[in-house]
């Protein structure tokens, strides 16, 4: 299998699989469709696939890459013309309040390496008051999980928690031949747009994220076994929810509410 691009041999350990297919490229450009005065925003530009389109749009990228080398290569691309920012950085340590300017919230993207992309939605998530849109690249398993709904297989904590922050739009499937090397899944572009307000109230996301798990963590049992540790069958009835059900019958409303319930007791 080919691992060189360009001349740099994919790192494995960086979540390396460079986009090679122009079409699928342009899909991507379009989608994310950035304007002139815009905050944009790359993580992992890599060889520069979605960096080298979206410049010839705009003025001013940033992007975060953590390989020293590419972010080498891209320092002296001929074609940037001083447009990019780089921040040589793993993305999960950087604090993205800086970047974001009142008047012109973030716009993020990127073809994320998969083995960190839950991780990287993860810490963008606690910006999201600062963000106007995300478009990732990502394990098509992985969107379908972001944007299954109750009684769907797929549906889990990464379904509730996204759900929580973002309005979730598939935008495109993505072959593995549209990479280089090409990686063993499927891939399929998101969108995400973090609410302006919160669908459901919650007092303590912390307290969302642990009931979720747990509850999906033991996914086959009903509610009343798999939550035992943090809210009784009594507590469920009065919550209005008959205790046999299953964690993937509940809505994320459903979900607020009881971690609400726990929240209020558990101090
Ligand atoms: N955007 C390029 C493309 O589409 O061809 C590369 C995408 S590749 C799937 C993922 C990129 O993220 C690589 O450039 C990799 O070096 C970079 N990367 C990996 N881990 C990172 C991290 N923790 N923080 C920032 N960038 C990272």
């Amino acid at each position: 299998m080919n691992k060189t691009h360009l001349g740099h041999t994919a790192r494995k350990r960086f979540g390396q699989n460079f986009l090679n297919d122009t079409f699928v490229i342009e899909q991507i450009v379009d989608a994310i469709n950035p304007q002139n005065g815009e905050n944009l925003l790359e993580i992992g530009p890599g060889l520069g696939a979605l960096t080298d389109p979206v410049c010839e749009r705009v003025d001013a990228l940033t992007v975060i890459e953590l390989d020293r080398d590419l972010a080498e290569r891209l320092r002296h691309h001929p074609f940037h013309g001083g447009k990019l920012t780089i921040i040589e950085q793993d993305a999960l340590t950087v604090d993205f309040t800086p970047l974001a300017k009142d008047d012109a919230p973030l716009r993020v993207f990127g073809n994320l390496p998969y083995n960190i992309s839950t991780p990287i939605m993860f810490h963008l998530f606690k910006y999201a008051h600062l963000i106007r849109d995300m478009h990732f690249m990502l394990q098509k398993e992985v969107v379908n999980r972001l944007a299954a709904s109750p009684g769907n297989k797929n549906y889990g904590r990464l379904s509730i928690m996204t759900q929580y922050y973002c309005q979730v739009q598939p935008v495109l499937n993505v072959p593995p031949g549209a990479f280089v090397p090409p990686p063993k899944v499927d891939s399929a572009v998101v969108r995400l747009a973090p609410h302006k307000q919160p669908p459901v109230d919650v007092a303590d996301v912390k307290v969302l994220e642990r009931v979720s798990t747990m509850a999906f963590n033991q996914r086959r049992k009903t509610i009343r076994n798999s939550l035992k540790e943090c809210i009784s069958e009594t507590q469920l009835l009065e919550l209005g929810l008959d205790p046999v059900r299953r964690a993937e019958t509940l809505s994320l409303e459903d979900f607020a509410n009881i971690a609400n319930w726990v929240h209020k007791h558990d101090s």
